[in-house]
């Protein structure tokens, strides 16, 4: 197998105990870029559960010495990581937007935030707080300390290819687990390079394996008696699969789902800004983001307003292939991802909604083979619409009329979803009513739905998350456990709660 992160079209196996080796099946695939069809990435390992078994047991194997290693020392290969991910981020990429579409900039931005938690999460090596409190009881010590689970698994999606895996993996290690890690079948060479990255950092053998492939691998990841946190992030529907499988093993399950976000513009906003965020927020990433902007609901008096500012925008977009620095939006990921855009576009119209800009499928010259839409926009609105309720997953933003911040908040908060959420206005009155008020794991003042920065907990309410959170210190919580431990130096057998104490 080729060692070479760079090696054009070529064969990229599976890295599985320290090795990179083929599937057990000898079974491959091929990665095409979305933007060019002829564009073949490379070919990599269709793997089967046998190769994820083979992880699995690696891992387990791994973490008995790994779990002893002294946590500033994990955090120094996560240090030499970083400094790894710096210099090879504009090869990683360029690598990506071949991949899946997004353009460079983006790219690059995705590189620099999984820059960003590694260097985070070693500085969590000489960290890890736990509590040192008071007892009750004299000649007695109490403290709380965090301990690693094992094996965890680490399933992702493929719009954010390394920034997602680092979310997961960097924290995992950190607190002295051992990782599986299977990514989306869009983006292996991703995945790829960002395990050669922490093989060349110096991770010890077995302590980080990937497996490519699909469901049935991502099955066995969640359901195998070793694999003690099953790390997803993906759809909705994906995820409580994930959550059922992992449910008779009692495992910690940590989900990261769909969203449908909204902007909230007010008649007080600044509209030029509002304009600018939605564009970021609605076509950044070809709308492909959990956090994208796909809702925006603007005040009766700002709404004709905000549409012309808005659509003449939108159709100003540059489309096109994400490896040209002048283009703004790159082409969904695959076909079918571009046929779902699509049927949302007839879906909005039958609803009777109106289509204001885009709308089409873009085909002509080079773009025939790509996955190439317009920047959509729909008018009038109804919060009840599909395209309203409905993750798409694609360049299309509904626009939707409110009479008031009531109103607003309410619509905002009328979907299955709880990622992400904004609001524009100068009064403080309203932004702090909707910072309450609105039901989301992450919230946004004159900013779009978009934007998170790595030291802050991230992931959503309702389908969205089950709870847990990725990035900051609420990270390490899903990759460890609490341990209280009670040393009594009194000699004597002292009872809780039982035992008086003199004064
Ligand atoms: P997906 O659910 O199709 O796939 C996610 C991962 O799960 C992939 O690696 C896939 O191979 C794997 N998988 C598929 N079936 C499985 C099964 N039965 N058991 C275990 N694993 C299985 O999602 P996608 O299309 O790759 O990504 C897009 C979705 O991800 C969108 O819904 C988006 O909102 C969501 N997403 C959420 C966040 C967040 O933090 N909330 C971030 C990015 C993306």
């Amino acid at each position: 197998m080729p060692h070479s992160v760079h090696t054009a079209a070529g064969t990229f196996g599976n890295f599985i105990d320290g090795e990179w080796v083929p599937s057990r099946a000898g079974k491959v695939f091929e990665n095409r870029n979305p933007a060019d069809q002829d564009d073949l990435i490379g070919v990599f390992q269709q793997s089967s559960v046998d190769d994820a078994q083979a992880a699995i047991e690696a891992a387990r194997g791994a973490y008995e010495r790994w779990r002893l290693v002294p946590a500033p020392k994990r955090a120094e290969i996560l240090f030499r990581a970083a400094g790894l991910l710096v210099e090879r981020k504009e090869q990683c990429a360029r690598d990506m937007t071949r991949e899946m579409g997004k353009v460079l900039e983006e790219a690059r931005g995705d590189v620099q935030e999984a820059i960003d938690m590694t260097f985070f999460m070693a500085g969590e090596g000489r960290r890890q707080y736990g509590q040192t409190v008071p007892s009750e009881l004299r000649d007695k010590f109490a403290m709380s300390v965090r301990q690693p689970l094992g094996v965890c698994s680490a399933i992702t999606p493929w719009n954010f290819p390394m920034a997602i895996p680092s979310w997961k993996i960097m924290p995992a290690l950190v607190c002295g687990n051992t990782v599986v890690f299977k990514p989306a079948t869009l983006t292996p060479l991703s995945a790829v390079n960002f395990v050669k990255v922490l093989e060349d950092a110096g991770v010890p053998k077995g302590v980080v394996n990937l497996v490519t492939g699909g469901p049935d691998v991502g099955t066995l990841l969640a359901t195998h008696e070793a694999v003690r946190v099953v790390s997803f992030t993906g759809s909705t529907s994906v995820g409580r699969t994930v959550n059922q499988n992992a449910a008779p093993g009692f495992k910690k399950v940590h989900l990261e789902m769909g969203g449908k976000n909204v902007v909230i513009i007010m008649d007080d906003a600044l509209l030029d800004l509002a304009v600018d965020g939605c564009l970021w927020g609605g076509f950044g990433t070809t709308g492909q983001r959990c956090t994208a902007a796909s809702r925006v609901v603007v005040h009766e008096k700002v709404y004709d307003d905000f549409i012309e500012r808005f659509i003449a925008r939108a159709r100003a977009l540059r489309v096109g292939n994400g490896l040209d620095e002048q283009v703004q939006v790159g082409p969904s990921i695959s076909a079918s991802q571009l046929e779902t855009v699509m049927q949302y576009v007839e879906v909005g119209q039958t609803e009777g909604a109106s289509l204001l800009a885009g709308g089409h499928r873009l085909d002509a010259g080079p773009m025939a083979k790509g996955f190439f839409h317009e920047p959509t926009v729909f008018g009038d609105v109804d919060p009840r619409m599909r395209i309203a309720q409905e993750e798409i997953f694609g360049p299309v933003v509904s626009v939707i009329r409110c009479r008031s911040l009531d109103q607003a908040i309410e619509i905002g908060n009328g979907v299955q979803y709880g990622l992400s959420a904004s609001i524009y206005t100068r009064d403080i009155n309203r932004a702090f009513a909707a910072m309450r008020d609105m039901y989301t794991g992450i919230f946004y003042v004159n900013a779009p739905t978009i934007g998170a920065e790595v030291h802050l907990p991230f992931g959503g309410t309702k389908a969205t998350g089950n709870g847990h959170r990725e990035a900051g210190t609420a990270a390490l919580d899903v990759f460890s456990e609490w341990k209280s431990i009670y040393v009594d130096f009194s000699g004597r057998l002292q009872r809780a709660q039982i035992d008086a104490q003199e004064l």
